[in-house]
């Protein structure tokens, strides 16, 4: 399942291909959605914006495409009058002018104001963005020391979208090893220093997913990994999919287990 910086990297490519631009028509799959495609054909759209792993595509009139990929959704760029070479069945689309922004299988799609937007069941659940530019160091400290989660195990904790929003499997495990934190303690038990750690590996963690096409792994280690063959996935992650195999800093063996979801750790390295 794509992750928050998938999520958001998709958004830039859909921004970029149909922000401003005329549109010649907007479709939906769905007969509750139909009536809205004229008025959204006669605006532009404005901003593709995310939030955790839900897309806003918003429109000069005030309405907004909300849509969550779940396991199946998947955009698709073309130039206008090509079709996607795809057997999936397409739930939304907006053809503009030079290229058309398609959207298919998912099945999680409404239109929606500025007050949709705000009362949204899922939206609002959400916790602060990890991709947010405005995140900060201390929000995000603040957000570690809410009492609602100090309860929760850290691998559990993680992936829970009221907690941080984007974050998903793989950026759990690697964030954790940046932190040198195991998945297994609780967030209440943290010391300071340790919650500050944590902080600023979810930050770091992510950020460069984002702009490094997913890769979590030290960059350079990475540039290393490359220059001596080793394929995008082998030298993506620190730990996550490593089962087995040698930490990069230590040598001992990575591990594995089942919490929540398959989650990775170096038992040296991580306390
Ligand atoms: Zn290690």
């Amino acid at each position: 399942m794509p992750e928050g910086p998938e999520i958001r990297r998709a958004a830039d490519k859909l921004q970029e291909a149909i922000v401003g631009q005329p549109l010649r028509a907007v479709e939906f799959a769905f007969a509750r959605l139909k009536h809205f495609e004229d008025e959204l054909c006669a605006s532009t759209i404005t901003e593709v914006e995310t939030r955790g792993k839900a897309m806003l595509t918003h429109f000069a009139n005030g309405l907004s495409v909300y849509s969550h990929n779940q396991l199946y959704g998947r955009w698709y760029v073309i130039k206008a009058g090509r079709t996607a070479n795809t057997r999936r069945s397409l739930r939304f689309a907006v053809r503009g002018e030079s290229r058309e922004v398609l959207l298919y299988s998912a099945s999680d799609i409404e239109v929606l104001d500025d007050i949709g937007i705000a009362t949204h069941p899922f939206l609002q659940k959400l916790g602060p963005d990890v991709l947010s530019t405005t995140l900060s160091e201390a929000r995000t400290q603040q957000q570690l020391r809410d009492r609602r989660f100090q309860r929760r195990r850290l691998a559990d904790v993680l992936l829970d979208q009221a907690f941080f929003a984007g974050i998903g499997n793989y950026l759990r495990s690697e964030i954790l090893f940046q932190a040198r934190l195991l998945p297994t303690r609780k967030l209440g038990e943290l010391r300071n220093d340790e919650q500050n750690d944590l902080a600023r590996a979810i930050l770091l963690i992510c950020r460069r997913a984002y702009q490094h096409g997913g890769v979590t792994n030290d960059l350079q280690r990475a540039a290393e990994l490359k220059a001596a063959g080793l394929s995008f996935g082998q030298r993506r992650h620190a730990v996550f999919q490593r089962g087995a195999q040698a930490c990069y800093l230590c040598q001992s063996i990575i591990e594995h287990a089942e919490l929540n979801r398959r989650v990775f750790w170096c038992p040296s390295c991580q306390r």
